[in-house]
């Protein structure tokens, strides 16, 4: 079964590994440290012997990466596989900001029924069924998501259960949160964040999240 290093160690840009399978464009491996679209969070940008990755996506517990044609990668064979940092240290700053207000919009408007998330390198979002729009409630979320952050708490990343791939997070303070994504070491790396309130259609509420050093939202 694929080891997933990034589990293991989020932060490994660069891994040694071997060639599972090849099958055309489609190539597994017996490691990884690229990340695959899960749980909202996109795909890594990365290379696997040198060629790009040109996607990458879940089947089971594998992953499966698409590379351009003529990549001559053969089962066995040795392979140095690399990861596009910035872009995943941006994906992992927000994914984390987004647990972080999922969890306070849980604890302090629930119940309420998250419906969608998606994690982009420039902004993550979290949409809601709610009939009231969150406005009201916006500048208190961020100031108490902030303070989360600001506190520069321990988070606590391991598996629930090993042979299902299941893991989770945790933080002092919350319940422990079932996650398969890739996390931070501590609340402090997120930074500041800033919220936005999007309204995307009749009992639905969105809350982008953007990162206070990097573009911020477009007026
Ligand atoms: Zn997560």
């Amino acid at each position: 079964m694929l080891r997933k290093i990034f589990w293991e160690d989020p932060y490994l840009t660069h891994l040694d590994t071997e060639v599972a399978t090849v099958d055309g464009d489609a190539v597994t491996l017996a490691s990884t440290i690229i990340y695959a679209f899960s749980g909202g969070q996109e795909s890594d940008h990365g290379t696997i012997g040198g060629h790009d990755v040109l996607a990458a996506r879940k089947e089971g517990g594998d992953i499966i990466y698409t590379l351009p044609p003529a990549h001559g990668l053969a089962p066995g064979m040795k392979v140095a596989t690399t990861i596009d940092w910035e872009r995943r240290y941006r994906l992992m700053r927000l994914h984390f900001a987004a647990e972080i207000v999922l969890e306070i919009v849980y604890r302090d408007l629930g119940p309420i029924e998250k419906i969608g998330a998606h994690i982009a390198a420039d902004k993550a979002r979290i949409d809601f069924a709610r009939g009231a729009p969150v406005t009201p409630e916006l500048s208190a979320l961020s100031t108490r998501a902030n303070a989360v952050i600001a506190a520069d708490l321990p988070i606590t990343s391991a598996f629930s259960d090993e042979a299902g791939g299941r893991r989770f997070w945790q933080v002092p303070g919350f319940d422990p949160v079932p996650c398969g994504g890739t996390h931070l070491k501590r609340t402090g790396e997120v930074g500041a964040i800033t919220l936005k309130r999007r309204n995307i259609g009749k009992g639905k509420e969105r809350i982008e999240i953007f990162l206070a050093d990097l573009p911020g939202p477009a007026a």
